[in-house]
């Protein structure tokens, strides 16, 4: 039953970014270019008719299972995100997490076939701060940040019913290529057998200019079909002038995104100082879980 699941879930996750200008001209499973504005929230409505509104829906949102696109109203849209709230939206609540265990291999993992969501990420991109500000507990995240170092992949069972998995690091600064290398063939294993997987938070700092090694995590992720979210992290830090404003980092990223992908997957702004997106991060997190289960 797992696999019809994620493969439905899958299909419905992603709609590719397009202004509204562009959106009447591409099909909406079909699209291959897209741009985004990650300001697409309650806030900034754009002015069409209720036709033009399904369509802007279906090619710049995420509409999750269960919701009819030109039922999409603004309220409905996760603020600074692409994410529409649907219907199986709920109990995002963290009450109880558990060290389950650290695994050295993909085939180490629990086997009890729980939904889970694995973060991924770049060195120093955020991912402890993010996983214990979800967690709400200080340092449940304890993974190794030196590389060289066993590569572990961590499960958290949250609330007894499905697991955060913190997965190794990639790209650090100082690790030789070789490092690097062993990301991959370590973790994919891992992407590509791990039925449970719901799906991956790759996340992504929006402190900085888009870095070529997220973005070939990304497209390796896509080209595999492994679902994911795109989570942008530090979007509390803001450049002095000749800087640039997160919202700009992660409006390039999106547009890099573009040149490599024929679909786009939801993504979301957060910062774990500020806890800026962490219950809509947890809600959309739900809402794939919860179809999941069901
Ligand atoms: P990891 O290596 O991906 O686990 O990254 P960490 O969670 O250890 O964070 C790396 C650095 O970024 C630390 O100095 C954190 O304090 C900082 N950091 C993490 N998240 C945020 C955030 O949301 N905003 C800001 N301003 N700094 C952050």
């Amino acid at each position: 039953m797992l696999m019809p699941a994620r493969i439905r879930l899958f299909t419905h996750r992603f709609s590719s970014l397009l202004p509204p200008s562009s959106s009447s001209s591409l099909p909406f499973r079909n699209s291959t270019s897209h741009s985004a504005s990650p300001h697409v929230s309650a806030t900034k409505p754009p002015k069409l008719s209720v036709s033009d509104t399904a369509k802007f829906a279906q090619t710049i949102l995420f509409i999750p299972p269960g919701i009819n696109p030109e039922k999409v109203t603004d309220n409905m849209i996760l603020t600074s995100s692409n994410i529409v709230l649907g219907p199986y939206a709920g109990d995002a609540k963290v009450k109880e997490v558990q060290f389950v265990g650290s695994s050295s291999r993909p085939k180490d993992c629990p086997k009890d076939d729980r939904p889970e969501f694995a973060t991924l990420g770049r060195s120093n991109v955020g991912k402890s701060s993010l996983i214990n500000s979800l967690v709400r507990k200080k340092e449940v995240a304890l993974t190794s940040k030196k590389p060289g170092k066993t590569q572990l992949i961590n499960h958290f069972l949250v609330n007894r019913s499905w697991y955060l998995v913190d997965l190794p690091g990639y790209g650090f600064a100082n690790a030789p290529e070789s490092a690097r290398m062993d990301w991959s063939s370590f973790t994919k294993g891992y992407f590509l057998n791990r039925e449970s997987l719901v799906s991956v938070l790759l996340l992504v700092d929006a402190s900085v200019p888009p870095q070529k090694i997220d973005l070939d995590c990304a497209n390796w992720l896509g080209r595999n079909n492994i679902p994911m979210t795109i989570v942008f992290t530090k979007c509390d830090k803001m450049k002095n002038s000749k800087g640039k404003r997160p919202d700009e980092n992660i409006k390039s990223f999106q547009e890099l995104i573009k040149e490599n992908y024929k679909i786009h997957p939801p993504w979301i702004m957060t910062s774990s100082a500020t806890g800026f997106g962490r219950d809509e991060l947890l809600l959309h997190m739900s809402q794939l879980r919860n179809y999941w289960d069901n």
